[in-house]
């Protein structure tokens, strides 16, 4: 496999001679394969925020049953949620795991957010500035800070998880321990999209890592077999 090095990183291409940039093929072929994905699955910008926190270190499904008592307990805006007694907020987020930490910072982000004018308060700020906003929040590190960014603010990032991580290194588009930034940057220096490309492309590899590319892979018919260093890898 032939690797070119960013940042001293390795982040190459699998033969395909074309870095990172032979990412815009993975995602096309991902689109044809699952179809749009119409992320993130939400009815407002705060219920964007909240299920950012709530998916650290669990699976979606658990977030979402704690996004849905949430929602029946009317603690899913803003307002009703900085309101909330802590214990109370620990109670309802339990199934997502984790949930004292996470009422903690769910009502140290609503009082912060409140304070700021709401969500809303925070579209004057460039990306760069939305970003250090956001990783100044307790528990906030950067893919959590990029998916909101991406998800609740439109902004044009790559959001940098498991799956992407996982997909690229198994492509051979990229070493997969290279530190985060590093990937992100060499992946938006590569791509050089608008956010509703990083939206549905991280929706998509997402969707591949459930359907395929998880922790063990299922090769056999991925539409991304052909290009796939790991697929082509001797066993
Ligand atoms: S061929 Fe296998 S390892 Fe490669 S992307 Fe598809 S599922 Fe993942």
């Amino acid at each position: 496999m032939t690797a070119a090095r960013v940042d001293g990183a390795a982040v190459g291409g699998a033969g395909s001679g074309h870095g990172l940039g032979a990412a815009r093929a993975v995602c096309a072929r991902l689109l044809a394969a699952y179809g749009p994905q119409h992320w993130w699955p939400a009815e407002s910008r705060f219920e964007i925020i909240v299920g950012a926190v709530l998916i650290q270190r669990t699976s979606w499904r658990n977030a979402e049953q704690a996004l849905a008592r949430l929602r029946a307990a009317g603690a899913l805006a803003l307002a009703p949620m900085a309101a909330l007694d802590r214990e109370a907020l620990a109670g309802l987020v339990r199934p997502a795991g984790f949930y004292r930490q996470k009422a903690a910072r769910l009502g140290a982000i609503s009082a912060w957010l409140v304070a700021q004018g709401g969500c809303e308060g925070l579209d004057g700020l460039d990306d760069a500035a939305l970003r250090a906003a956001w990783l100044a929040q307790p528990g906030i590190g950067p893919e959590t800070a990029d998916a909101i960014a991406l998800y609740a603010y439109d902004r044009p990032v790559f959001v940098v998880d498991a799956y992407a991580r996982r997909l690229l290194a198994r492509l051979g588009l990229a070493a997969g321990d290279e530190p985060y930034e590093t990937l992100r940057a060499a992946l938006e220096s590569a791509l050089d999209a608008g956010s509703d490309y990083y939206n549905e492309f991280h929706a998509l590899i997402v969707a591949h890592g459930k359907a395929r590319c998880g922790v063990r892979p299922r090769c056999d018919g991925c539409v991304l077999a052909g290009d796939c260093a790991h697929a082509r890898a001797p066993r």
